[in-house]
């Protein structure tokens, strides 16, 4: 494959621009001419990664091109260190160097294919169930080797989980992703193969923490923010199973887990109650009314009692499953209820899983 083909690659894929943003051209060249850009890969909130050519290694590499803002540079600089503190691991995304360029950091890893986002996508919301096991058998063996670091990762969502397809795999099933999901109708069964053949690798370190230094804020993306969280109770490694409990949910269907459906009260208002109608109250754990969980306060009253006007109707999430969405998938949402266990003390960790 040569480098105006890779350009060809992922037109589908978006970069964010706003003035921290660094938009690189094609052909550009960064760290003294060492990397030659290519494409955008992907973007997230904080930064924009490209598809590059390393030129001293003779290798492809994504190069995350962080937004040039102080905190965004801060958290740039923790992600570095703590991707420097993997080994090899089949699913941790591989750390190769970093570099400043126009005060922008840059971290170079290694370059995956797809996130679980365009894997949805690719699907049309019904990833297939063997898929979907296979995700989360190599998505627990990262997370495993993430808390024996002693590292929680903090933003475990769709997009920060990427399927390693390589690039020549990649066009092996056309020039676009786009072309990709054309040959889905066409040879759904050798995809599926390449699929259940890569390694699935977990991405995006910029939230990460050591358990014993952790970030007193609020942390992870809404719909994947576990309950002890939203009440402010002291997390710890789990609090990333929480989050791959409710993304099982997003591949069997391509929905939320937990939409926010009311605009009267407020968001993380909302986000409880969801929980609360999702496991039913009663099995809302004592952790509310600890005096650990510091903004308990503002959707409780002093007996652990939720602020509202409404009698909560509770559902069950394997009956959603199968009646709402037809999925009989009765063992997932057994795994799902105990990731989504609210009591941090005991939810399952991702060793129990594998075990
Ligand atoms: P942010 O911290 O800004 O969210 P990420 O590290 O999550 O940045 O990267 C943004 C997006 O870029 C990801 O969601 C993914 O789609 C894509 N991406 C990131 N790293 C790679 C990589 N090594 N190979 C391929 N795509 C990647
Ligand atoms: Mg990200």
């Amino acid at each position: 494959m040569n480098n105006s083909d890779s350009k060809e690659l992922f037109t589908n894929m978006t970069s964010s621009k706003d003035k921290f943003s660094y938009n690189a051209t094609n052909g550009e060249l960064l760290n003294d001419g060492r990397y030659k850009i290519i494409t955008a890969l992907g973007s997230g909130g904080f930064s924009t990664v490209y598809l590059s050519r390393d030129l001293i290694e003779n290798r492809y590499v994504a190069i995350k091109i962080v937004k040039n803002k102080k905190t965004y540079t801060m958290i740039a600089l923790d992600e570095i260190k703590i991707l420097k503190t993997f080994d090899k691991h089949d699913n941790v995304l591989k750390y190769y160097d970093n570099f400043i360029h126009k005060k922008h950091v840059c971290i170079v890893t290694e370059v995956v294919g797809i996130d679980l986002l365009q894997l949805i996508e690719i699907y049309d919301n019904h990833v297939p169930i063997n898929i979907i096991n296979n995700i989360i058998k190599q998505v627990l063996k990262g997370l495993e080797y993430i808390h024996s670091c002693n590292i929680v990762h903090c933003d475990i969502k769709p997009e920060n989980i990427l399927i390693g397809l390589t690039l020549e795999e990649i066009e092996s099933f056309g020039h676009s992703i786009e072309n990709n999901i054309t040959m889905l109708t066409q040879d759904d069964q050798v995809f599926e193969e390449k699929i259940l053949n890569s390694n699935v690798k977990i991405c995006d370190f910029g939230n990460s923490c050591f358990i014993n230094n952790k970030y007193s804020g609020k942390i992870q993306t809404r719909q994947y923010r576990s309950y002890e969280v939203i009440i402010g109770y002291p997390f710890t490694f789990n609090t990333d199973i929480w989050s791959l409990g409710c993304i099982i949910f997003e591949l069997l269907t391509g929905d939320y887990l937990f939409e926010i459906y009311n605009d009267n009260y407020d968001d993380d208002f909302n986000h409880i109650y969801s929980i609360t109608e999702l496991l039913g109250e009663e099995n809302i754990p004592d952790i509310k009314t600890d005096v650990l969980s510091i903004y308990a306060y503002k959707f409780y009253d002093k007996d652990g009692k939720l602020y509202n006007m409404k009698k909560i109707k509770s559902w069950n999430l394997e009956a959603v499953l199968s009646q709402k969405y037809k999925l009989n998938v009765k063992e997932l949402a057994d795994l799902m209820m105990r990731m989504l266990n609210p009591n941090p003390n005991l939810r399952v960790s991702a060793s129990d899983c594998l075990s």
